[in-house]
Protein backbone atom coordinates (compact mmCIF):
# COMPACT_ATOMS: atom_id res chain seq x y z
CA UNK A 1 0.00 0.00 0.00
CA UNK A 2 2.84 2.50 0.81
CA UNK A 3 4.63 1.14 -1.44
CA UNK A 4 1.85 1.90 -4.59
CA UNK A 5 1.21 5.36 -2.84
CA UNK A 6 4.90 5.98 -3.40
CA UNK A 7 5.14 4.95 -6.61
CA UNK A 8 2.08 7.08 -7.52
CA UNK A 9 3.88 10.27 -6.11
CA UNK A 10 6.98 9.83 -8.04
CA UNK A 11 4.94 9.29 -11.03
CA UNK A 12 3.06 12.25 -10.62
CA UNK A 13 6.13 14.05 -9.99
CA UNK A 14 8.22 12.60 -12.94
CA UNK A 15 5.19 13.95 -14.48
CA UNK A 16 4.98 17.41 -13.48
CA UNK A 17 8.56 17.53 -14.02
CA UNK A 18 8.79 16.14 -17.60
CA UNK A 19 8.14 19.19 -19.88
CA UNK A 20 10.16 19.82 -22.90
CA UNK A 21 10.60 23.69 -22.62
CA UNK A 22 14.61 24.12 -22.77
CA UNK A 23 17.04 27.14 -22.67
CA UNK A 24 20.60 28.07 -22.51
CA UNK A 25 22.83 31.36 -21.63
CA UNK A 26 26.43 31.45 -21.72
CA UNK A 27 28.62 34.07 -20.99
CA UNK A 28 32.00 34.75 -21.77
CA UNK A 29 33.43 37.99 -19.57
CA UNK A 30 32.32 41.24 -18.97
CA UNK A 31 35.05 44.20 -18.94
CA UNK A 32 35.53 47.28 -20.67
CA UNK A 33 34.66 45.73 -23.91
CA UNK A 34 34.17 48.76 -26.41
CA UNK A 35 33.93 48.54 -30.07
CA UNK A 36 37.13 50.42 -29.67
CA UNK A 37 38.90 47.53 -28.30
CA UNK A 38 37.68 45.14 -30.64
CA UNK A 39 38.46 44.40 -34.57
CA UNK A 40 35.64 42.90 -36.62
CA UNK A 41 37.71 39.93 -36.61
CA UNK A 42 37.88 39.58 -33.48
CA UNK A 43 33.97 40.81 -32.60
CA UNK A 44 33.37 37.62 -35.30
CA UNK A 45 35.34 35.16 -33.46
CA UNK A 46 34.00 35.59 -29.87
CA UNK A 47 30.52 35.54 -31.31
CA UNK A 48 31.33 32.51 -33.18
CA UNK A 49 32.81 30.91 -29.98
CA UNK A 50 29.50 32.08 -28.18
CA UNK A 51 27.30 30.45 -30.66
CA UNK A 52 29.19 27.60 -31.23
CA UNK A 53 29.46 26.36 -27.63
CA UNK A 54 25.40 27.52 -27.42
CA UNK A 55 24.81 24.65 -30.18
CA UNK A 56 26.91 22.54 -27.91
CA UNK A 57 24.90 22.66 -24.88
CA UNK A 58 21.77 23.13 -26.44
CA UNK A 59 22.20 19.90 -28.20
CA UNK A 60 22.52 18.33 -25.00
CA UNK A 61 19.34 19.94 -23.86
CA UNK A 62 17.26 18.83 -26.59
CA UNK A 63 18.36 15.02 -26.23
CA UNK A 64 17.05 15.17 -22.83
CA UNK A 65 20.09 15.20 -21.36
CA UNK A 66 20.99 16.33 -17.73
CA UNK A 67 21.51 19.74 -17.44
CA UNK A 68 24.96 19.13 -16.33
CA UNK A 69 25.82 16.91 -19.40
CA UNK A 70 25.17 20.79 -21.25
CA UNK A 71 26.89 23.23 -18.92
CA UNK A 72 30.31 20.51 -19.73
CA UNK A 73 29.65 20.35 -23.07
CA UNK A 74 29.60 24.36 -23.65
CA UNK A 75 32.34 25.06 -20.74
CA UNK A 76 34.71 22.47 -22.36
CA UNK A 77 34.52 24.13 -25.61
CA UNK A 78 35.29 27.51 -24.45
CA UNK A 79 38.09 26.29 -22.03
CA UNK A 80 39.73 24.53 -24.91
CA UNK A 81 39.59 28.22 -26.49
CA UNK A 82 42.17 30.27 -26.38
CA UNK A 83 39.79 33.27 -26.62
CA UNK A 84 38.65 33.29 -22.89
CA UNK A 85 39.88 33.36 -19.38
CA UNK A 86 39.47 29.34 -18.87
CA UNK A 87 41.43 26.71 -19.82
CA UNK A 88 43.71 27.31 -22.79
CA UNK A 89 44.01 31.32 -22.89
CA UNK A 90 43.81 31.65 -18.82
CA UNK A 91 45.54 34.43 -17.34
CA UNK A 92 48.81 34.62 -15.75
CA UNK A 93 49.52 34.51 -12.19
CA UNK A 94 52.21 37.18 -10.69
CA UNK A 95 54.62 34.03 -10.96
CA UNK A 96 53.27 33.53 -14.62
CA UNK A 97 51.96 30.22 -13.74
CA UNK A 98 47.91 29.57 -14.51
CA UNK A 99 45.74 28.89 -10.97
CA UNK A 100 42.12 27.56 -12.52
CA UNK A 101 38.90 27.60 -10.70
CA UNK A 102 35.70 26.24 -11.28
CA UNK A 103 32.33 25.12 -10.07
CA UNK A 104 28.80 23.47 -11.14
CA UNK A 105 25.86 23.17 -8.77
CA UNK A 106 22.28 21.72 -10.13
CA UNK A 107 18.81 23.25 -8.70
CA UNK A 108 17.17 19.91 -7.87
CA UNK A 109 19.15 18.41 -5.43
CA UNK A 110 21.43 21.52 -4.41
CA UNK A 111 24.21 19.26 -4.90
CA UNK A 112 27.44 21.28 -5.83
CA UNK A 113 31.34 20.91 -7.05
CA UNK A 114 34.06 23.14 -7.24
CA UNK A 115 38.02 23.07 -7.42
CA UNK A 116 40.18 26.13 -6.68
CA UNK A 117 43.75 26.75 -7.75
CA UNK A 118 44.28 23.71 -9.68
CA UNK A 119 47.34 23.61 -12.17
CA UNK A 120 47.29 20.70 -14.05
CA UNK A 121 43.49 20.00 -14.85
CA UNK A 122 42.97 20.57 -18.66
CA UNK A 123 39.56 20.98 -18.25
CA UNK A 124 38.36 22.60 -14.91
CA UNK A 125 34.85 22.24 -15.44
CA UNK A 126 35.38 18.62 -15.67
CA UNK A 127 36.66 18.29 -11.95
CA UNK A 128 34.34 20.20 -10.94
CA UNK A 129 31.18 18.11 -11.72
CA UNK A 130 33.06 14.62 -10.74
CA UNK A 131 33.17 16.54 -7.28
CA UNK A 132 29.79 17.44 -7.19
CA UNK A 133 28.68 13.67 -8.51
CA UNK A 134 31.99 11.37 -6.97
CA UNK A 135 32.73 13.04 -3.82
CA UNK A 136 31.26 13.81 -0.52
CA UNK A 137 32.90 17.23 -0.41
CA UNK A 138 31.75 20.82 -2.10
CA UNK A 139 35.29 22.05 -2.55
CA UNK A 140 38.95 21.09 -3.44
CA UNK A 141 41.87 23.14 -3.56
CA UNK A 142 45.22 22.91 -5.08
CA UNK A 143 47.16 19.37 -4.57
CA UNK A 144 44.28 17.66 -2.95
CA UNK A 145 41.78 19.00 -5.91
CA UNK A 146 44.74 17.72 -8.55
CA UNK A 147 45.19 14.17 -7.03
CA UNK A 148 41.09 13.81 -6.82
CA UNK A 149 41.39 14.86 -10.50
CA UNK A 150 43.75 12.19 -11.59
CA UNK A 151 41.90 9.37 -9.36
CA UNK A 152 38.59 10.16 -11.13
CA UNK A 153 40.66 9.50 -14.80
CA UNK A 154 41.42 13.21 -15.43
CA UNK A 155 45.05 13.13 -16.82
CA UNK A 156 47.21 15.88 -16.13
CA UNK A 157 48.91 18.26 -18.59
CA UNK A 158 51.54 20.75 -18.22
CA UNK A 159 50.82 24.12 -17.05
CA UNK A 160 52.18 25.37 -20.05
CA UNK A 161 49.30 23.90 -22.00
CA UNK A 162 47.77 27.02 -21.10
CA UNK A 163 50.08 29.64 -22.34
CA UNK A 164 48.78 32.38 -24.67
CA UNK A 165 51.18 35.11 -25.91
CA UNK A 166 48.04 37.93 -25.14
CA UNK A 167 47.72 37.06 -21.92
CA UNK A 168 51.97 36.82 -21.10
CA UNK A 169 51.87 40.12 -22.79
CA UNK A 170 48.48 41.38 -20.28
CA UNK A 171 50.95 39.24 -17.01
CA UNK A 172 54.11 41.93 -17.90
CA UNK A 173 51.64 45.19 -18.30
CA UNK A 174 50.24 44.23 -15.30
CA UNK A 175 53.69 43.33 -13.29
CA UNK A 176 54.97 46.80 -14.60
CA UNK A 177 52.01 48.54 -13.28
CA UNK A 178 52.09 46.45 -9.86
CA UNK A 179 56.45 47.13 -9.44
CA UNK A 180 55.52 50.95 -10.52
CA UNK A 181 53.66 51.53 -7.68
CA UNK A 182 54.75 51.79 -3.99
CA UNK A 183 52.13 49.78 -2.32
CA UNK A 184 52.55 46.48 -4.24
CA UNK A 185 49.00 45.62 -3.38
CA UNK A 186 46.64 48.80 -4.96
CA UNK A 187 47.18 47.71 -8.24
CA UNK A 188 44.68 44.90 -7.45
CA UNK A 189 41.98 47.62 -6.36
CA UNK A 190 42.39 50.03 -9.23
CA UNK A 191 39.54 50.18 -12.13
CA UNK A 192 42.35 49.79 -14.65
CA UNK A 193 43.01 46.31 -13.15
CA UNK A 194 39.48 45.26 -14.68
CA UNK A 195 40.89 45.16 -17.97
CA UNK A 196 43.14 42.58 -16.96
CA UNK A 197 40.50 39.17 -16.59
CA UNK A 198 38.71 39.33 -19.41
CA UNK A 199 36.67 36.29 -20.41
CA UNK A 200 35.83 33.71 -17.50
CA UNK A 201 33.16 31.38 -18.89
CA UNK A 202 29.59 30.53 -17.42
CA UNK A 203 26.92 28.41 -18.61
CA UNK A 204 23.12 28.41 -17.20
CA UNK A 205 20.61 26.28 -17.97
CA UNK A 206 16.83 24.70 -18.08
CA UNK A 207 16.73 21.06 -18.89
CA UNK A 208 14.29 19.07 -20.30
CA UNK A 209 13.38 17.77 -16.87
CA UNK A 210 12.90 21.09 -15.78
CA UNK A 211 16.12 21.25 -13.85
CA UNK A 212 18.14 24.65 -13.49
CA UNK A 213 21.68 24.25 -13.34
CA UNK A 214 24.89 26.51 -13.33
CA UNK A 215 28.86 26.36 -13.88
CA UNK A 216 31.57 28.75 -14.23
CA UNK A 217 35.29 28.08 -15.23
CA UNK A 218 37.76 30.84 -14.96
CA UNK A 219 41.85 31.32 -14.91
CA UNK A 220 41.04 34.39 -12.28
CA UNK A 221 42.55 37.50 -12.52
CA UNK A 222 45.88 38.52 -14.32
CA UNK A 223 49.03 38.61 -11.72
CA UNK A 224 46.74 36.96 -8.89
CA UNK A 225 49.03 36.16 -5.61
CA UNK A 226 49.86 34.49 -2.60
CA UNK A 227 46.77 32.23 -3.90
CA UNK A 228 44.15 34.21 -4.41
CA UNK A 229 40.90 32.61 -5.15
CA UNK A 230 38.01 34.48 -6.83
CA UNK A 231 34.44 33.97 -7.17
CA UNK A 232 33.97 31.65 -9.33
CA UNK A 233 34.54 28.23 -7.58
CA UNK A 234 32.68 29.77 -4.65
CA UNK A 235 29.29 28.73 -4.37
CA UNK A 236 26.93 31.56 -3.60
CA UNK A 237 29.29 33.86 -5.50
CA UNK A 238 29.83 32.86 -8.35
CA UNK A 239 27.68 30.15 -8.99
CA UNK A 240 24.33 29.33 -7.17
CA UNK A 241 21.40 27.00 -8.70
CA UNK A 242 17.89 26.74 -6.86
CA UNK A 243 14.98 24.90 -8.83
CA UNK A 244 13.04 27.33 -6.60
CA UNK A 245 14.00 30.67 -7.57
CA UNK A 246 17.06 30.51 -9.97
CA UNK A 247 20.45 29.55 -11.73
CA UNK A 248 23.18 31.86 -11.98
CA UNK A 249 26.95 32.23 -13.11
CA UNK A 250 28.73 35.46 -12.41
CA UNK A 251 31.95 37.31 -14.08
CA UNK A 252 33.52 40.24 -12.77
CA UNK A 253 35.75 41.63 -10.03
CA UNK A 254 35.40 38.57 -8.00
CA UNK A 255 36.50 40.02 -4.77
CA UNK A 256 33.05 42.34 -4.69
CA UNK A 257 31.19 39.16 -6.01
CA UNK A 258 32.38 37.10 -2.65
CA UNK A 259 31.57 39.95 -0.61
CA UNK A 260 28.18 40.47 -2.00
CA UNK A 261 27.43 37.08 -2.05
CA UNK A 262 26.09 38.07 -5.90
CA UNK A 263 24.71 34.70 -7.23
CA UNK A 264 22.96 33.11 -4.28
CA UNK A 265 21.55 36.79 -3.32
CA UNK A 266 19.99 37.34 -6.56
CA UNK A 267 18.13 33.79 -6.24
CA UNK A 268 17.72 35.14 -2.44
CA UNK A 269 15.28 38.51 -3.63
CA UNK A 270 13.51 36.26 -5.90
CA UNK A 271 12.46 33.68 -2.91
CA UNK A 272 11.81 35.70 -0.13
CA UNK A 273 10.89 38.77 -1.35
CA UNK A 274 9.30 37.31 -4.59
CA UNK A 275 10.88 39.01 -7.38
CA UNK A 276 11.00 38.16 -10.77
CA UNK A 277 14.22 37.03 -12.22
CA UNK A 278 15.02 40.20 -14.51
CA UNK A 279 14.06 42.21 -11.30
CA UNK A 280 16.22 40.28 -8.66
CA UNK A 281 19.31 40.33 -11.01
CA UNK A 282 19.19 43.74 -12.37
CA UNK A 283 18.76 45.00 -8.80
CA UNK A 284 22.04 43.44 -7.60
CA UNK A 285 24.16 44.03 -10.55
CA UNK A 286 23.10 47.73 -10.47
CA UNK A 287 21.66 48.73 -7.27
CA UNK A 288 23.99 46.93 -4.91
CA UNK A 289 27.45 46.11 -6.96
CA UNK A 290 27.91 48.84 -9.10
CA UNK A 291 27.35 51.51 -5.89
CA UNK A 292 29.91 49.26 -4.33
CA UNK A 293 32.36 49.92 -7.00
CA UNK A 294 31.76 46.29 -8.10
CA UNK A 295 31.88 45.71 -12.22
CA UNK A 296 30.82 42.78 -13.81
CA UNK A 297 27.80 40.85 -14.46
CA UNK A 298 25.63 37.97 -14.69
CA UNK A 299 23.50 35.67 -16.27
CA UNK A 300 20.70 34.20 -14.63
CA UNK A 301 17.86 31.49 -15.79
CA UNK A 302 14.68 30.42 -13.80
CA UNK A 303 12.89 27.21 -13.82
CA UNK A 304 10.06 29.08 -16.28
CA UNK A 305 12.91 29.94 -18.77
CA UNK A 306 13.10 33.45 -18.35
CA UNK A 307 16.33 34.72 -19.12
CA UNK A 308 18.32 37.74 -17.55
CA UNK A 309 21.74 39.02 -18.39
CA UNK A 310 22.37 42.19 -17.11
CA UNK A 311 25.74 43.42 -16.73
CA UNK A 312 27.16 47.45 -14.99
CA UNK A 313 30.56 46.97 -17.70
CA UNK A 314 30.77 48.50 -21.18
CA UNK A 315 30.56 44.77 -22.15
CA UNK A 316 29.86 41.37 -21.45
CA UNK A 317 30.26 38.07 -24.16
CA UNK A 318 26.58 36.48 -23.59
CA UNK A 319 24.56 34.73 -25.50
CA UNK A 320 21.44 32.88 -25.37
CA UNK A 321 18.58 30.06 -26.87
CA UNK A 322 15.30 31.02 -25.07
CA UNK A 323 12.76 28.83 -24.97
CA UNK A 324 11.50 29.72 -28.03
CA UNK A 325 14.42 28.41 -29.08
CA UNK A 326 15.98 32.01 -30.12
CA UNK A 327 19.21 32.66 -30.45
CA UNK A 328 20.82 35.92 -29.54
CA UNK A 329 24.60 36.69 -29.45
CA UNK A 330 25.88 39.58 -28.07
CA UNK A 331 29.01 41.59 -26.89
CA UNK A 332 28.32 45.48 -26.12
CA UNK A 333 26.05 47.23 -23.54
CA UNK A 334 24.08 49.33 -26.41
CA UNK A 335 22.67 46.19 -28.36
N1 LIG B 1 35.30 36.62 -11.47
C1 LIG B 1 36.60 36.19 -11.90
C2 LIG B 1 37.53 36.26 -10.72
O1 LIG B 1 37.48 37.22 -9.99
C3 LIG B 1 37.16 36.99 -13.02
C4 LIG B 1 36.18 37.34 -14.13
O2 LIG B 1 35.04 36.93 -14.08
O3 LIG B 1 36.56 38.04 -15.05
O4 LIG B 1 38.35 35.39 -10.57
Amino acid sequence: MCLAASSLTTMAVAQTNVQNKIAIAIHGGAGTITRANLTEEQEAAYKNAISAALDLGYAQLKAGNDGLDAIEAAIVYLEDSPLFNAGIGAVYTYDGMHELDASVMRGDTLQAGAISSVTNVKNPIKAARLVLENSVHVMLSGKGAEQFADEQGLVPVDNSVFNTQRRLEALQRAKKRIDENENKNAFLDNAEFNDFKFGTVGVVVLDANGNIAAGTSTGGMTAKRYGRVGDSPIIGAGTYADNRSCAVSATGHGEYFIRYNVAADICARMKYQGLSLETAANTVIHGVLLPAGGDGGVIAIDAAGNIAMPFNSEGMYRGSIDTNGNKTVLIYKDE
